[in-house]
């Protein structure tokens, strides 16, 4: 399997250097053979290149088998004409990778406000209320005079129902259960729509329980009992709220994992983001991106049924859990090292199982 590896900005060099100590070492057990890549996107490239990200990065990226994205300055990223582009809406737009799928979990030793919780959100991620994204060319936000703007919001059957599709099918492999997350009750035709193709879907589902919630409420039951949540799917801007605000619940959103996932291609990527205010410390905590990589690897090993890249990206989550549990972490979840030393005891640990 061939990745290619961009650090980003801010902590993403520390957290992807530590993540790539897993990767050789999860290569090394599993016997995967991976090719890594590294290149460079964000201020450097910047600096380098003239563009944030470019089109010969993203050819490369094509001809890969997975795409590791560290976390990038997005805010510093304004102008695209003097080639500020969001990396990571690049790679989601043009590699089509419209599933964002972000477990969340409470992990054995790290206190929570909440019971303990395993779940999935499912977040569109292709459309929606992201202005970057949801038109073919320029932005859907406009100036309308100094003191008025629209923004726009674009929903789509074919987004819906792809999303839904992923969302169930993830149910299948695990408790069966889906909640649909929406605001009809406001957004009454673009929810409406989401909400009917979710159904439709569901009926090719029997087995799978579902129920559905309005969004702004569903931050109260999220809040008051995660635990009874299994996948939860919804549309582009609420999931990636709620999917904060679950890692969040978790200990820390340096414990979330995230994986953009389309038909052709995927790319891991921390649910966080640069951090300027911790960068180059080596304190941040680069379980996000290493449990992101597991799941790239759990994703390339379904799609061309490799049994051994399954086993690698559920010992990369079940490693994080024991790492935890050992305090083999970064202080803001209890433990004790530094970015590095914890990519390193983590490799270790995986080598050791
Ligand atoms: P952030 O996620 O970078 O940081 C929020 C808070 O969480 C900060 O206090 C930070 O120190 C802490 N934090 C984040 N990651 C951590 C980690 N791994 N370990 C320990 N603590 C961690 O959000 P922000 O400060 O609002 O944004 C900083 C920059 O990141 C902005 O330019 C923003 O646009 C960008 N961003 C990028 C992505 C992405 O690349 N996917 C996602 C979110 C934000």
């Amino acid at each position: 399997m061939k990745i290619v590896v961009l650090p980003g900005d801010g902590i993403g060099p520390e957290c992807m250097s530590a993540t790539v100590d897993v990767l050789h070492a999860a290569s090394r057990r599993f016997k995967l053979d991976l090719d890594m890549d590294h290149d460079i996107a964000g201020h450097e490239s910047l600096q380098r290149h003239g563009a944030t990200v470019t089109t010969a990065l993203l050819d490369k990226v094509k001809a890969a088998d997975g795409l590791m994205l560290g976390p990038m300055a997005t805010y510093d990223f304004k102008d695209e004409a003097k080639g500020e582009i969001n990396p990571s809406k690049f790679f989601r737009k043009e590699l089509d990778l419209y599933a964002n799928i972000r477990p969340s979990r409470t992990f054995p030793g790290v206190p929570t406000r909440v019971e303990p919780f395993d779940l999935v959100v499912v977040r569109e991620n292709t459309e929606g209320f992201y202005a970057d994204r949801n038109v073919e060319s320029g932005g859907s936000e406009m100036l309308i005079t100094p003191d008025v703007v629209i923004s726009l919001r674009r929903i789509t059957r074919q987004c819906c129902e792809r999303i839904a599709r992923s969302a169930f099918a993830l149910a299948m492999t695990r408790n069966r259960h889906v909640s649909l997350v929406h605001k009809a009750n406001v957004l009454k035709i673009g929810d409406g729509m989401f909400l009917d193709q979710c159904r439709l879907v569901a009926k090719e589902f029997p087995e799978v329980t579902v129920d559905d919630f309005i969004v702004d409420a569903m931050m109260a039951h999220v809040v008051r009992a995660p635990q009874r949540f299994d996948v939860i799917v919804t549309t582009n801007m609420f999931g990636d709220i709620l999917s904060d605000l679950t890692a969040e619940l978790s200990g820390s959103l340096g414990l979330g994992g995230s994986l953009n996932a389309g038909r052709e291609h995927a790319m891991g990527q921390a649910a966080h983001g640069s951090a300027p205010d911790i960068a180059g410390r080596n304190i941040a905590n680069p379980f996000s991106l290493i449990l992101s990589a597991g799941q790239l690897l759990g994703w390339y090993g379904q799609r061309k049924n490799l049994p051994a890249f399954v086993a690698a990206g559920q010992a990369i989550a079940d490693t994080t859990v024991a790492a935890v549990a050992a305090q083999e972490a970064t202080r803001d979840v209890g433990g004790r090292l530094g970015t590095a030393e914890t990519g390193q005891a983590f490799a270790r640990r995986l080598l050791e199982a």
